[in-house]
């Protein structure tokens, strides 16, 4: 499932072309073709065909998991969820598996969206807040700092790592990228989060930032076939290496369910869940 570093990975592909592809900045959409009735989440299809039709991609954003391109008299919102992917084609070529929407581009290019789980949505408005406007703190920003995590931490009762998921408090993160920051940092997913002294929130702050930052330089992770060409899953310290060794301390990783979600930690550097230290 992307998270951040991946959803960013296919943000700069987009922008700049990378892997062979071409960039979709300053080009017009001709066209559009809605080969899954669900994925478009709003406005209507024949409203959608109308209004997209001739505007400018401008630039693309990304704000959490969600990417935002700027038109020129709208903003088209894309969340992948599970399985979603944006990639560039040259008009001519066969439309790749599962592809759920094709946007026509001037210069012989076509955006095609695939989605192999049918769980993303797409979203063409003029007022993209009322999408995004809910989503909490970006993570890669300067205004994410320790001393403001600090006093949003001592407030939250909840566990941490449920709360890191949750992306009207942090928007990004996902389970790959919290189970490795929170090991980073030296943090059980159980704590809860405001037994965490302002040493381990610095820690956790920094930890969450790094693994944002590696999982970026290395194209994002590529776990299962939903993705591809990321090269972070190399590097990962705790997410999928049950009973492997913890690679600071050689204890074997151990795996529980925290929020539905399979977990992994090092019972040895994480501590105890009520380790209120
Ligand atoms: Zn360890």
């Amino acid at each position: 499932m992307p998270e951040l570093p991946e959803v960013e990975t296919i943000r700069t592909a987009l922008q700049d072309g990378e892997r062979g592809g071409l960039s979709v900045l300053e080009r017009t959409i001709k066209g559009s073709r809605l080969l899954w009735e669900r994925t478009l989440a709003a406005p209507s299809r024949r409203v959608f065909q109308r209004r997209i039709r001739g505007q400018l991609i401008r630039d693309i954003r990304r704000r959490g998991k969600y990417l935002l391109f700027q038109l020129s008299a709208d903003t088209l919102v894309v969340h992948l969820r599970m399985s979603g992917d944006l990639r560039t084609e040259s008009e001519g070529a066969p439309l790749p598996a599962h592809c759920r929407l094709v946007l026509q581009l001037d210069g012989g290019l076509r955006l095609c969206f695939t989605d192999a789980r049918k769980f993303g949505r797409i979203w063409l408005t003029a007022e993209p807040t009322e999408i995004v406007g809910g989503l909490g703190l970006e993570p890669l920003e300067p205004g994410f700092t320790a001393r403001l995590l600090q006093r949003l931490l001592e407030n939250q009762r909840r566990r941490i790592k449920p709360l890191l998921l949750d992306q009207a408090f942090i928007a990004g993160l996902g389970n790959i990228y919290t189970d490795e920051a929170l090991n980073l940092a030296r943090v059980h997913p159980l704590r809860s989060a405001n037994t965490l002294s302002p040493a381990e929130t610095a820690s956790l702050c920094r930890s969450i930032r790094h693994v944002l930052r590696k999982g970026i330089r290395y194209g994002g992770t590529s776990f299962d076939w939903a993705y591809r060409g990321g090269d972070y899953q190399r590097y990962l310290r705790v997410y999928h290496r049950a009973s492997l060794p913890c690679r600071r301390c050689r204890a074997p990783i151990e795996r529980t369910v925290v929020a539905q979600r399979g977990t992994y930690f090092c019972p040895v550097c994480q501590g105890a869940p009520h380790d209120g230290r």
